[in-house]
């Protein structure tokens, strides 16, 4: 008898073990589930709209999708279409790929005053994800502080200060391109508690701040050392002596080289958003790097600021149904098993790190435990039970089919070189659906 397997969230945790699953169980059917009505999670809301590159996974994953012995069913929130308990119920095995969608509290004061956003929160935004659009942030400043030294820290940098020319092949929605290149925005500071070593970005992206048409990155050259010490990874080291080499060159920029400038500046921790009411400045403490960790100064200064973007990592909430452990944030698992017949994958059984490839080994492992604790007997009505039980609630879900058409309505809808202009509320990609539908 075929495995039935459900998997919760369609993002790159979810595909990548969808796909080792078709190969270490060829008889077997999954079936992706998912609370929005599109497919790809992080691929479509995270990546950033000027990175449609590192959006060409989607391609394997459609090919996923389309297998004969996999369904997608978006527009299906386990927690409040189904339960979890339900699910498990109707399936051999269910697998959370469910991510870390929330924000990362600074845990300052004044974090709660307006003109404080977070990266999810402001990513997601620009990204048109259908409950972040209308979170339109205030743009109206000329000077933005990005608190954290990583990856979504840059994209964020990169999208606030591009031209609308650098934009114009993207698919960043009209509703945030406008406010965002209409906005006097001059300097962007990102600031990282510890120094340029210990940064986490990587050095493509890193780069890519170097060559903007309007926009001239600034380090200060005595916050560089002279080499990269330390205990790590020859792959780490290589990483960071390239960082290293790229924030050289940076520091030789001129300020008025451009209309625009992206400060890094290292060594200080965020200790309070200053402002009556809304964000007027963060005061910062000075650092230094002791055995890898920031330690205090005692020295302050303050950068005015009229939005202030925490980019210090993604969150992961409880999954009702599934222990949870909130000091790390993931869901209590054994190397992904967290109950019988119940697995994790990607950053909500090991937390928000690393990048889209990174979940392919969870993916492997995941399939080799469902094989290895279930074998290949199952016995459980799978989607039939699904979709009875949708129906009986009278719950709509859009099927890969229906995403296609959405995709393509998307996609004939794009101008300017853009490869795809979103559709970004739920009404709209039924709207899509129903005139198709009637059209026969
Ligand atoms: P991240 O890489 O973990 O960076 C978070 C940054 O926030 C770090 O610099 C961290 O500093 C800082 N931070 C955390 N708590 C802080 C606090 N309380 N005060 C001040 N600073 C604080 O997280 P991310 O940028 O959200 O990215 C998540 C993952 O997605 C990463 O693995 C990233 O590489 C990946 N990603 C990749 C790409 C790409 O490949 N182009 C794009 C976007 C995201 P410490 O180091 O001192 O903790």
């Amino acid at each position: 008898m075929a495995l039935n397997v459900a998997i919760v969230g369609s993002g790159p945790a979810g595909f990548y073990t969808a796909d080792s699953l078709l190969k270490a169980d060829p008889a077997c059917r999954i079936d992706i589930l998912d609370r929005l009505p599109t497919p790809y999670g992080l691929i479509r809301f995270g990546v950033a709209p000027d990175h449609e590159k590192t959006k060409n996974v989607m391609r394997g994953f459609a090919r996923t999708a389309s297998d004969d012995r996999v369904n997608f069913y978006g527009d299906v929130d386990v927690g409040d279409a189904l339960s979890l308990d339900e699910l498990r119920g109707m399936y051999d095995a269910v697998v959370l790929a469910v991510g870390a969608a929330h924000d990362r509290q600074l845990g300052i004061p004044g974090e709660d005053k307006a003109g404080v956003v977070g990266s999810a929160t402001f990513v997601n935004w620009y990204n048109a994800h259908p409950d972040f659009v209308d979170r339109t942030p205030d743009l109206d400043t000329s000077s933005v502080v990005i608190i954290g030294a990583g990856n979504v820290a840059i994209d964020v940098a990169r999208v606030l200060v591009k031209t609308p020319a650098e934009m114009a092949a993207t698919d960043l929605p009209a509703y945030a391109a406008e406010p965002i290149q209409g906005a006097p925005i001059s300097d962007v500071y990102m600031v990282a508690r510890r120094g340029p070593v210990e940064a986490k970005f990587t050095n493509v992206e890193l780069r890519e701040m170097g060559h903007l048409e309007n926009c001239v990155p600034q380090v200060a050259a005595a916050d560089l050392p002279d080499e990269v010490t330390g205990e790590m990874s020859p792959r780490d080291r290589r990483v960071r002596e390239k960082n290293l080499e790229t924030l050289r060159t940076f520091a030789a920029r001129e300020a008025d080289e451009k209309p625009k400038r992206v400060h890094f500046v290292f060594f200080a921790s965020p200790v309070e958003v200053l402002g009556d009411g809304r964000a007027e400045a963060v005061r910062f403490e000075r650092t230094r790097v002791e055995n890898g960790r920031a330690v205090g100064t005692g020295e302050h200064f303050e950068i005015p600021c009229g939005l202030v973007v925490a980019a210090v990592g993604y969150l992961s909430m409880p999954v009702d149904g599934a222990p949870f452990d909130h000091r790390y944030g993931v869901v209590v698992n054994d190397a992904g098993r967290v109950a019988p017949g119940l697995y994790a994958v990607g950053w909500i059984k090991r937390g928000p790190t690393g990048v889209i490839g990174t979940n392919k080994p969870d993916g492997r492992d995941a399939a080799q435990q469902i094989v290895d604790d279930l074998g290949s007997g199952g016995g459980m009505p799978g989607r039939d039970g699904l979709e009875s039980l949708l129906r009986s609630r009278g719950r709509r879900w859009v099927d890969f089919e229906d995403w296609r058409r959405i995709e393509d309505a998307e996609i004939a809808a794009a101008s300017d070189g853009a490869p795809r202009k979103k559709l970004y509320r739920r009404e709209d990609m039924y709207a899509v659906l129903d005139q198709q539908r009637a059209a026969g």
